[in-house]
């Protein structure tokens, strides 16, 4: 038995397919869906997602949004997402070197919180594409 499972932005179909568990970033730690799981509907924190289909592991980042979850269908709706093999790590490294310099030099302006929020953003983007570089090199 499989799970449905969609991911969208406003601008796109990120990922469609079925699938056999996704592991979502929720707000309170990783959560965890098998299909003829009960309906759900909640929030995600910006995160790392996986999904595996036929012992296949894949791995997207998501910047938050909504999870419903119906017995055999899961969507998410997310503000930005991408997938391990479209994130461009030069560009994330980028962004966090950005976030880190702010956050040193703490200009009059500074909004901390979007800072933070943004390094988190890239370290995590990083993180979910080195997954894609390891996989790709053990095959
Ligand atoms: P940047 O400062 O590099 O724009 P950001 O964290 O501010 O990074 P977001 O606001 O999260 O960017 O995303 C804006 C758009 O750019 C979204 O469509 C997102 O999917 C895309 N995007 C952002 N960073 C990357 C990346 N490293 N690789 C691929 N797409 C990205």
């Amino acid at each position: 038995m499989k799970l449905n499972f969609d991911i969208v932005t406003a601008e796109r179909i990120v990922y469609s397919d079925e699938v056999d568990v996704v592991v979502a970033p929720g707000m309170e730690g990783q959560l965890a869906i098998l299909p003829n799981h009960a309906p759900l509907m909640t929030m995600l924190q910006p995160g790392e997602l996986m999904v595996r289909k036929d012992g296949e592991e894949s791995f997207m980042f998501v910047s938050g949004g909504f999870l419903e979850m119906m017995p055999n269908k899961v969507t998410i709706l997310a503000d930005t997402a991408e997938r391990a093999d479209e994130i461009d790590a030069a560009r994330a490294e980028d962004a966090m070197k950005r976030a880190e310099q702010r956050l040193q030099s703490r200009p009059a302006d500074l909004d901390s919180t979007r800072a933070e929020v943004a390094l988190r953003r890239s370290m995590t983007r990083l993180k979910v594409a080195e997954r894609r570089r390891r996989r790709a090199q053990t095959g």
